[in-house]
C-alpha cells in the first residue's frame, strides 16, 4: 500500500476514489449485474469508508516517515474491499454444504437430507402449477395433502391423518384444538427441553390449556394419572422425551394402560413422538424411538411426529388418529395459519412411497446413512485416503491418520445411539486444525467438519460418494496452496 513520496495527510485523504470511480473499476461492472445499481452502490460506500479508515490510521502512525499512497494502489485497494464486501454479504445465504461431521440429523444443516425422489419431485412436479388443491377426476377442487395423508393412513394403520408445518405446531394445535381450556395431565419427567427452542411446557401452555404435572422426574405410576383427573381433565399427553433420557430407578406406565384409563375416563389421549419411526429401527440400534403405529395400536387417539427427523424427509408435522378427532382439527382456523405448502407436500409424498414400497433404509438418506456398518465406512475411508495420497504432494505437510470413533444420530433422537464408525483426521505442519476447520468451512461449497483435540476429524458416513470426490478436490487444492 505504501509509496515512499512526500508525505501530506490532507493530500493523500484526497486521493481516495469516490464511489463513482469505483463503481466504474473492473471490478464494479463485473459486479453490477449480480448485485444491481443500488446494493453496488451501497457495497462501494461501505468499502470506501473501510479503506478510509485503514488509510487515516496509517496516515497518522507514519506521518513523520514520510510515506504516501499513489491514487492507483488506493483504487486497487478499494476494489478488494468491494469485492470483500460482497462475498461477505453472500456467506449468509442458505446455501448447500457437504456434512463431514458423521451427525446424521442435524438440526444446524437442515435436519434430513432428502432422497433423490423427493428432490426430483420438488423440482419437476411441484415447482410450477401442479395439482395442489384440484381434482384430476372431476376437474373440480380438491383436497391438499390428500396422497400424503393416505400414505399415512396406510402406514401407521390410523384412520386419518394431517400435515402441519412442524410437529411444534402440531403439537401447539392439538392442545388448542382438543383440550384448551381444560386441562392436560403429564408426567413431570416428560416436561423437557427438546432443543431447537421447543420447551414442551411453554408451547402447551400456550396453547390455553392447563398442564397437570404429575408423579416425580424418574418415576410416574399409572394411579398418579388417575388421581390427577377431575371435571376439567380433557386429555392425557405422553411426550417422547427426545433428546433426554433418565437411565436407573424409572417406571412410567405402558402407553396401553394410559389408553385404557383415559378411555374409561372420557379422556382423550395423545402422544407427541417426536421423531417418531414409521417402521421399527431396532435393527439399527435405534429401539427407544416409539413406532408411529404401535401407539396407534394399543390406543392412542392422536399421534404427532416430525417429518425431517427419522422419518427422513421435509420440515413437517404429522398427525394422525381417529377421524373425528383429525376432523375436527381440521375445521379450525388455525390449521389454515400453520398448513404447509406444494414443496413440502411433493418431498413427503416420495419419502413416504418409499416407506409403503419397503425400499426406505436403501432410499432415505438419514436411514440409508444409519444403517452404514463401521465396515463399510471402514472400506470408504481407506480408498479415500488413497486417492487423497495419489492427489496430495509429500511436501504439503497434510497427514493423515484412520483411527475409530463414534457417529451421532442427532436431531433430538436417540440421544443414547452412537453408531460405530471410522474418521479420517488431517493434520498439517505449521497448519493449526482450527485453521483447516476453518479453511475447510469457507470452500466451495462449505465442508463441516469437526474438531477433536484440536485436529479436523472427517466421518464418511454422512458424505455422499459423490461428494467424496469434491472433497477430495477441495483437500488436494488445500495441500497445493500450502506447497507453493
Ligand atoms: C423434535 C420434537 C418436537 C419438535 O418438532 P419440530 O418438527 O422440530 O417442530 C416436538 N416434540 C418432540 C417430542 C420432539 O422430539
Amino acid at each position: 500500500m505504501k509509496t515512499s513520496e512526500a508525505a501530506d495527510p490532507a493530500a493523500i485523504l484526497r486521493q481516495l476514489p469516490s464511489v463513482d470511480e469505483l463503481l466504474h473499476t473492473d471490478t464494479g461492472i463485473g459486479l453490477l449485474p449480480e448485485t444491481g445499481p443500488r446494493r453496488l452502490t451501497r457495497l462501494a460506500r461501505t468499502a470506501l469508508e473501510r479503506l478510509r479508515q485503514i488509510v487515516q490510521n496509517m496516515v497518522a502512525e507514519s506521518a513523520e516517515q514520510g510515506v504516501n499512497y499513489s491514487k492507483e494502489i488506493l483504487l486497487k485497494d478499494a476494489q478488494r474491499f468491494l469485492m470483500e464486501e460482497w462475498q461477505a454479504e453472500q456467506r449468509s445465504a442458505q446455501r448447500r454444504v457437504i456434512n463431514a461431521t458423521g451427525v446424521v440429523i442435524h438440526t444446524n444443516l437442515g435436519r434430513a437430507p432428502l432422497s433423490e425422489n423427493a428432490r426430483r419431485a420438488i423440482a419437476e412436479e411441484a415447482a410450477g402449477y401442479c395439482t395442489l388443491e384440484y381434482e384430476m377426476e372431476t376437474g373440480k377442487r380438491g383436497r391438499r395433502g390428500q396422497r400424503a395423508e393416505d400414505l399415512l393412513k396406510e402406514l401407521t394403520g390410523a384412520e386419518s391423518a394431517l400435515i402441519v408445518n412442524n410437529c411444534a405446531a402440531a403439537a401447539f394445535l392439538v392442545l388448542t384444538v382438543l383440550a384448551a381450556p381444560g386441562e392436560v395431565i403429564i408426567s413431570r419427567g416428560e416436561l423437557v427441553e427438546i432443543g431447537g427452542d421447543f420447551r414442551v411446557p411453554d408451547v402447551l401452555a400456550r396453547s390455553g390449556a392447563v398442564l397437570r404435572e404429575v408423579g416425580t422426574t424418574n418415576r410416574t405410576k399409572l394411579s398418579d394419572y388417575a388421581k390427577a383427573t377431575n371435571d376439567s381433565t380433557r386429555m392425557i399427553l405422553k411426550v417422547h422425551p427426545s433428546n433426554y433420557r433418565i437411565v436407573g430407578f424409572t417406571e412410567s406406565p405402558a402407553v396401553s394402560d394410559l389408553a385404557e384409563l383415559a378411555h374409561s375416563r372420557g379422556l382423550l389421549f395423545y402422544e407427541d413422538a417426536g421423531s417418531g419411526a414409521l417402521i421399527d429401527l431396532a435393527g439399527l440400534g435405534l429401539s427407544d424411538e416409539p413406532v408411529i403405529g404401535a401407539s396407534i395400536r394399543a390406543g392412542v387417539d392422536v399421534v404427532t411426529f416430525s417429518g425431517d427427523k427419522l422419518l427422513g424427509g421435509p420440515q413437517a408435522g404429522l398427525i394422525v388418529g381417529k377421524a373425528e378427532i383429525i376432523e375436527r382439527i381440521r375445521n379450525h382456523p388455525l390449521y389454515r395459519a400453520l398448513r404447509v405448502d406444494k414443496l413440502a407436500y411433493a418431498a413427503l409424498q416420495e419419502t413416504l412411497e418409499a416407506h409403503v414400497r419397503g425400499t426406505a433404509l436403501d432410499e432415505i438418506p438419514v436411514l440409508r446413512m444409519l444403517a452404514m456398518s463401521r465396515e463399510q465406512i471402514e472400506q470408504r475411508t481407506a480408498i479415500f485416503s488413497v486417492r487423497l495420497r495419489e492427489k496430495v504432494a509429500e511436501d504439503s505437510g497434510l497427514q493423515f491418520e484412520i483411527i475409530g470413533g463414534n457417529s451421532v444420530v442427532g436431531g433430538g433422537s436417540a440421544p443414547a445411539v452412537y453408531p460405530e464408525t471410522v474418521l479420517l483426521v488431517l493434520t498439517q505442519a505449521k497448519f493449526p486444525g482450527v485453521r483447516l476447520e476453518q479453511y475447510l468451512r469457507t470452500s466451495n461449497p462449505p465442508v463441516i467438519t469437526r474438531i477433536v483435540d484440536n485436529k479436523v476429524v472427517i466421518d464418511l458416513r454422512t458424505v455422499t460418494e459423490s461428494e467424496e470426490n469434491e472433497l477430495l478436490e477441495i483437500l488436494a487444492r488445500h495441500a497445493e496452496a500450502r506447497t507453493r
